[in-house]
C-alpha cells in the first residue's frame, strides 16, 4: 500500500485520485486540521482507501499506521503552507513541517520503508537570482515556510546517506485548477491564492478582487508566476514514485509549465473563460512577493517523462466549477 500524508488537502487529494485510478491501494493519514473529511469520503468511493486520522507531531500516531499496514512507500504532503502565517507563527511551521516530518522519517526507518516523494516548493529558492529557475538555483528562502521545507530537504539527504532512505523532492511552482469531475478541489478556510481569490469575487456578492501592486518591473507591472495544473502535478508524483521504485535513487525536480503569466493576464483569462466582468481594484504590493518566478522544468520532462498538458484556461474552468460547488455546500446545500 502507499501511504499518503495530507491526502485530505488540496494537492494530496488530487494525487490520491491519480494513484487510486492507477490501481494502487492507499492509506490516508491526515489530522483534518486543514484537510476535510468530505474529501476523504470522496476518495473512499473510488477504490481501496483506508483513512487513519492522526498527527505527525505524535510519533505514536504515525508508528501505529506503519504497524497496522504493509506500506511500500510514502507520498508526503501533510504541512502548513501559509507564508504570512509562517512569519507570525514560525513555531507552528517548524513543529509541524519539520518535527512532524522527522517523526515520519523515523517511523519509516523503524519499519524499513525506504521510499518517499516529498512535496517541496519553489519558495526554497527565495528571491530569484535568475529566471527561469532550475534545480541548481541557490536555495535561500525568505520566510519560515520556505525554511521549513528546506530543512526537510536537508533531512532527506542525510537520511539517505545514513539509512539509505531514498527520496524525490518535488519543488512546485504555483498550483492551480481542480479535479475535472469536481470530486475534490482547493478548499482553504483562509484563502490567499490568486485564482481562488479572483473566483471568489465572481461567486460571492460584493467582493472586489485586489491586485497586489502594478508597479513591478514586468511588462504590465504585475507579478509573473508559473501556474501548473494540479492534475498534471498529481501525475508527476506518480511518475516520481515509479522512478524511485525503478532506480532506487534520490533526486530533485522542479514542477512548473515554464510559462510565466502576470496577475493581469490571469485576471483577463478569468474574465474571458467565464465570460463575466469581474470587479477589480489595484492596492499596495504584498510584502515578500518577488516580481518574477517561473520554472525550468527540463529535468522533470526528460528524466520523469512528465509533460504538463492542461492549460491555464482549463485550470480556471475546473477551479470555477469547484468554487461553485463549495459555495452551494456552504450555503447549507448537501455535498453531492
Ligand atoms: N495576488 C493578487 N491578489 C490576490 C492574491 C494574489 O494580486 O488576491 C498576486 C500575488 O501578489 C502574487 C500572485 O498573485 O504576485 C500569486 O500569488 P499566490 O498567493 O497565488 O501565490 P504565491 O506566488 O505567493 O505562492
Amino acid at each position: 500500500m502507499i501511504l499518503i500524508t495530507g491526502a485530505a488537502g488540496y494537492i494530496g487529494s488530487h494525487t490520491a485520485i491519480n494513484f487510486i485510478q492507477n490501481g494502487c491501494d492507499i492509506v490516508i493519514f491526515d489530522n483534518l486540521e486543514v484537510g476535510h473529511i468530505e474529501i476523504v469520503n470522496e476518495l473512499k468511493k473510488l477504490g481501496n482507501v483506508e483513512f487513519e486520522q492522526g498527527d505527525l507531531r505524535n510519533l505514536e500516531d504515525i508508528n501505529r499506521v506503519f504497524d497496522k499496514y504493509s506500506i511500500d512507500g510514502v507520498i508526503h504532503f501533510a504541512a502548513f503552507a501559509l507564508v504570512g502565517e509562517s512569519v507570525t507563527n514560525p513555531s507552528k511551521y517548524y513543529r509541524n513541517n519539520v518535527y512532524g516530518t522527522l517523526n515520519l522519517l523515523d517511523a519509516m526507518v523503524a519499519h524499513d520503508v525506504k521510499k518517499i516523494v516529498f512535496s517541496s516548493t519553489c519558495a526554497t529558492y527565495g528571491e530569484p537570482k535568475y529566471t527561469p529557475i532550475d534545480e541548481e538555483h541557490p536555495q535561500s528562502p525568505i520566510n519560515p515556510y520556505g525554511n521549513s521545507k528546506l530543512c526537510v530537504e536537508y533531512m532527506l539527504k542525510d537520511y539517505d546517506t545514513a539509512y539509505g532512505l531514498k527520496s524525490i523532492r518535488l519543488r512546485y511552482f504555483n498550483v492551480a485548477g481542480c479535479d475535472e469531475q469536481t470530486r475534490v478541489g482547493e478548499w482553504h478556510d483562509t484563502e490567499t491564492h490568486l485564482i481562488p481569490n479572483i473566483l471568489k469575487s465572481v461567486c460571492e456578492e460584493n467582493k472586489t478582487f485586489k491586485i497586489f501592486g502594478d508597479d513591478y518591473d514586468t511588462p504590465d507591472g504585475t507579478c509573473i508566476r508559473d501556474y501548473v495544473n494540479v492534475e498534471d502535478l498529481a501525475q508527476a508524483h506518480r511518475l516520481a514514485y515509479l522512478y524511485l521504485c525503478e532506480n532506487n535513487k534520490s533526486d530533485v525536480f522542479n514542477l512548473g509549465t515554464e510559462q510565466g503569466d502576470s496577475v493581469k493576464e490571469v485576471f483577463n483569462t478569468c474574465e474571458k473563460v467565464l465570460n463575466k466582468k469581474i470587479s477589480v481594484e489595484t492596492v499596495e504590493r504584498r510584502a515578500g512577493d518577488p516580481a518574477k518566478l517561473y520554472a525550468d522544468a527540463t529535468k522533470a520532462k526528460s528524466i520523469l517523462k512528465w509533460s504538463p498538458e492542461r492549460t491555464l484556461e482549463k485550470s480556471i474552468t475546473t477551479a470555477y466549477n469547484w468554487e461553485r460547488k463549495l459555495n452551494k455546500m456552504k450555503a447549507g446545500k448537501q455535498w453531492q
